[in-house]
């Protein structure tokens, strides 16, 4: 009895993703972008695979679709997909050009690290990319997110950014351009996997919405959850700040599916191609 309970639960948690609407609002296949491929009818959840890493499957209708993330650096052109049943399904991958933006900044060790910071960057690196890389077996509670603060965009996703005239990783999440102390919301319910105080990130929370959809909220002035703690949907989780390489106060967001970062924007339905 307790199995069917579990398995009507399941069904129910599916059943909200019922009339389209994934496909719509997340299917933009192009670098930074998601692709949302068709996986069939079958009465169990298959699993897939892209790039040898676990992707996000839900059901919506009577149909299970994988929901692909895209790294910045992906090529355009045919992408597969392979399930763990051997199946194999190709989708087509676009293009988008992504802007450059050139940022001065005062704090040139920012620009250019010292040895001991290398040290410490690549240390924090690390942690970071195990979070990204965590694939826990829980359903996301949404995937058309909240804004997890009231206010404007400002840089978006995907930025070729420049500092001080050298070029750096691109901009890897979307900012909102808010004051000190605004309170910062889970856009979705997850677990707190991962805070830091970091070189380039500052004050940083890692949140896992299930299935490899993880979010990452940093510069912040106050960390408000511990390591481990469950977050309802639209919990605070910290506050805004300037912490770490900031040119002043805005919450910086990155959302990342199979370890690829995404561009934030699709999930509140503020994409532009
Ligand atoms: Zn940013």
């Amino acid at each position: 009895m307790r199995v069917i309970g579990y398995l009507l639960l399941l069904l129910a948690s599916q059943l909200a993703f019922a009339d389209g609407v994934i496909s719509r609002h997340l299917h933009h296949p192009v670098p930074g972008g998601i692709a949302v491929v068709p996986l069939g009818t079958q009465s169990s959840a298959p699993r897939a695979h892209y790039q040898g890493k676990p992707v996000l499957i839900v059901r919506e209708a009577q149909q299970w679709l994988a929901i692909v993330g895209l790294a910045q650096k992906s090529p355009s052109g045919t992408h597969q997909l392979i399930t763990t049943d051997g199946r194999q399904f190709d989708f087509q991958v676009g293009r988008k050009h992504y802007r450059k933006q050139h940022i001065k900044l005062a704090n040139r060790r920012q620009v250019n690290p010292l040895a001991d910071d290398l040290t410490r960057i690549n240390r924090e690196l690390a942690e970071q990319n195990i979070a990204y890389q965590t694939f826990s077996a829980n359903q996301p509670s949404n995937l058309l997110f909240d804004k997890p603060v009231n206010g404007p965009l400002s840089s978006p996703f995907g930025l070729r950014r420049f500092f001080n005239g050298e070029e750096r990783n691109p901009h890897s999440g979307l900012d909102f351009a808010v004051g000190t102390g605004t309170p910062v919301k889970a856009p979705a319910a997850g677990k707190v996997i991962l805070l830091g105080d970091y070189f380039f990130n500052g004050k940083t929370v890692f949140v896992d919405h299930g299935q490899g959809l993880i979010s990452m909220f940093c510069h912040l002035a106050k960390i408000e959850v511990q390591v481990g703690q469950p977050l309802p949907r639209g919990a605070v989780l910290g506050r805004v700040g300037a912490t770490g390489r900031a040119t002043g106060p805005h919450l910086h967001w990155n959302v990342s599916l199979n370890d690829a970062r995404v561009d934030p924007a699709i999930f509140i339905g503020a994409f532009t191609p």
